[in-house]
């Protein structure tokens, strides 16, 4: 079943050590099909140059195996807990890519300090809450996935608009509307971090906030009914 999107999935999660923001097997890419309420994941800890796309594991809304002779992510439940939190998204990717990993531990967000980051998030990627010791100690990855929509619902940030974001000493999570959307973004959110990085050592007293004028003007040329970036439009 769903083999179109075992393809595309399995593609998604390939293209993660190929833009190395893998090492190992840190990481996984899903994607969802809304009107069957399935989605389709990555299996745990399998190596990515063993992975073939049949590997794919197709779960429901609740995280449960519905096809697959492998155990799926450890982070399935995050994702179906984003999926049910978030109607509007399509994909989801989690990696530990290092300058993303970096402000994660570090527990900084990741400041919109310029026009890369301003093209593809509009305004800071945001740090989830730390959890607790009970939160981990219980339900770990659904409570991980909760600590992510907290942090949107509590700020009132569109996860649309800002499609990512740091979960505390561990890593980032991004979205899109499909999982190679998901994975552009995972792509855009570590070389903003790695710049961003390198922008607040040159300066640390600075405010390295991008101007709002400057986030509007480079968020809005590529997003919303009047972007008018690349070749969609003559
Ligand atoms: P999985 O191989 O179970 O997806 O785990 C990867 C990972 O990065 C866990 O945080």
């Amino acid at each position: 079943m769903l083999e179109d999107l075992k393809q595309k999935v399995y593609e998604a999660n390939l293209a993660l050590p190929a833009n190395n923001l893998v090492t190992l097997t840190w990481g996984n890419v899903s994607q969802i099909d809304r009107e069957k309420r399935l989605f389709v994941i990555k299996p745990s800890g399998v190596d990515y140059d063993k992975l073939t796309a049949s590997d794919m594991v197709v779960v429901d809304l609740e995280g449960n195996v519905v096809e697959g002779d492998l155990n799926p992510s450890s982070d399935t439940p995050t994702h179906a807990f984003l999926y049910r939190h978030w109607e509007q998204i399509g994909g989801i990717v989690h990696t530990h890519s290092k300058w993303a990993v970096a402000f994660a531990q570090a527990g900084v967000p990741v400041p919109a300090a310029g026009t890369t980051h301003a093209d593809t998030f509009y305004g800071d990627v945001p740090i989830a809450d730390r959890l607790t010791k009970e939160e981990v100690d219980g339900e770990y990855e659904l409570n991980t996935g909760k600590s992510i929509a907290r942090v949107f619902d509590r700020e009132n940030i569109d996860p649309l608009a800002v499609p990512g974001v740091l979960t505390n000493d561990h890593g980032p999570f991004t979205w899109g509307k499909d999982a190679m959307d998901a994975v552009h973004n995972a792509i855009v959110l570590d070389v903003v971090s790695e710049m961003d990085f390198h922008t607040m050592q040159l300066n640390p007293s600075q405010d390295v906030h991008v101007p709002q004028y400057l986030l509007d003007r480079h968020y809005f040329r590529k997003h919303g009914a009047n972007a008018y970036y690349g070749q969609g439009k003559h």
